[in-house]
């Protein structure tokens, strides 16, 4: 037994499935997971020191890879300062003045600890400033862990087999309206059985928990139209598109404006941070200026906010790092293609920016119902054999891979070799 299986065994002694969030159990790919020990730059270590090429990059945040020295500096420097004081900061102004000079259309920032956080409070004020209670999420998107939003979610919700969860009241779950992701016809028809009552459209502007399916031309602009046509407002889910897709997120990629943007994990670093923003006229309904009640004890955390900071910073200043993250994926992408054909294995591989996402189908993906037909088994051997190999992907299908801005030419290499053996062994 190795050293990651019996921390395992230990694990579901005292952990529900041996971890502290679901996916990483492995359960989707039927293996026990890897405990690691270290990170730097792509590579990630287990608890027996084998080396991993890492496309998880921590669900996304590791833009940078891991270790970057900017951030490990400034959390170093952020901890000897004291790690939390329940007070204001400078820090806060810093990130939610560049946040608001990186992303278009925000003038206000409220900084969460969470994703999950940051939806939830979005939705609220969404609510709160509307008056209505309905919203319309998207089958097999996933927005956090809140009642209202586990709904037909995705990613691990997905790979669980909880299309939705226990343990959601009716009542917290009967204004969530669910439409097809690509499909502007199934969210008219939301808007007309439900005229003056819907609060939101909430969708991830990119689906990247039910894998990596993109937007259709005009889909995105048909939702911004159908907000304004009906009173409601925009949210724009940016967890994993924020500050990824481009600097300024998906509206700045696919040219269309959101009333609220949520973030997350990427403007932590790797800290626990999320964030929601929108105009000044919506934030100013948050307490203390307005009706719309929602707090936090750790929320701007000055170590977390130091991470974020020289994250955002980084970024800012090297935009470069979104031709060359691009490029890598693409071309991974297109060695995966040619991999799969060559080897007569099924798989249609979905590339935007530095998220990609094979699927073991033999038509592309372009909606929910296309990557569910996924043959979830080959995913498992896929991930098997990669792992195999030195890579390190998503333990289930309904997720993305991310490419890091650090991601190497030997690295790339590396990865293609695996994918061509590990397909090879497969057909
Ligand atoms: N929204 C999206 C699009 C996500 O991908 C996630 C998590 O991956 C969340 C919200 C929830 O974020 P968190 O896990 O930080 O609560």
């Amino acid at each position: 037994m190795d050293t990651s299986a019996t921390l395992f065994e230990r694990a579901q002694r005292v952990l529900p499935g041996g971890v502290n969030s679901p996916v990483r159990a492995y359960r989707a790919v039927g293996m026990a997971p890897r405990f690691i020990t270290r990170a730097d730059g792509t590579k990630i270590y287990d608890a027996d020191g084998k080396e991993y090429i890492d496309y998880v990059c921590s669900w996304g945040p590791m833009i940078l890879g891991h270790n970057h020295p900017a951030i490990r500096e400034a959390v170093v420097a952020a901890t000897m300062a004291g790690l939390s004081f329940g007070a204001p900061t400078e820090r806060e102004i810093e990130i939610a003045e560049l946040m608001v000079s990186m992303v278009p259309n925000i003038e206000m920032v409220r900084m969460v600890n969470s994703g999950t956080e940051a939806v939830m409070s979005a939705l609220r004020l969404a609510r709160g400033v509307t008056g209505r209670d309905k919203l319309i999420k998207f089958e097999g998107c996933y927005h956090g862990h809140s009642d209202c939003m586990l709904v037909n979610a995705g990613s691990s919700a997905l790979a669980g087999g909880h299309p939705s969860s226990a343990g959601v009241p009716q009542g917290a779950a009967k204004d969530t309206l669910t439409a097809q992701f690509n499909d502007l016809s199934s969210v008219e028809e939301l808007f007309s059985a439900h005229d003056g009552e819907i609060a939101a459209i909430i969708v991830e502007p990119v689906a990247a928990n039910m894998g990596v399916v993109t937007p259709t031309a005009g889909f995105l602009q048909g939702l911004r139209a159908l907000c304004d046509k009906h009173g409601a407002l925009l949210i724009f889910d940016e967890v994993i598109t924020g500050f990824r897709l481009a600097m300024g997120g998906a509206q700045a990629h696919f040219g269309v404006r959101a009333d609220l943007v949520t973030f997350g994990k990427i403007i932590g670093g790797g800290m626990p941070v999320g964030a929601y923003c929108g105009s000044r006229a919506l934030m100013e309904t948050v307490a203390p200026c307005g009706p719309v009640y929602q707090a936090g004890t750790l929320a701007g955390n000055p170590v977390a906010m130091a991470a974020g900071l020289a994250q955002l910073r980084y970024i800012k200043d090297h935009q470069e790092i979104y031709l060359q993250m691009e490029a890598y994926a693409q071309n991974l992408a297109a060695a995966m293609t040619k991999a799969a054909q060559d080897t007569g294995v099924a798989m249609a591989v979905n590339q935007i920016g530095s998220l990609v996402c094979p699927f073991f189908t033999p038509t592309a993906v372009t909606s929910f119902v296309d990557a569910k037909g996924s043959d979830l088994g080959a995913y498992a051997r896929y991930f098997a054999g990669m792992l195999n190999h030195g890579v390190a992907l998503a333990p289930a299908q309904f997720e993305a891979m991310f490419v890091s801005a650090v991601h190497t030419q030997d690295d790339f290499d590396k990865t293609v070799a695996a994918v061509r053996a590990t397909l090879s062994a497969m057909e």
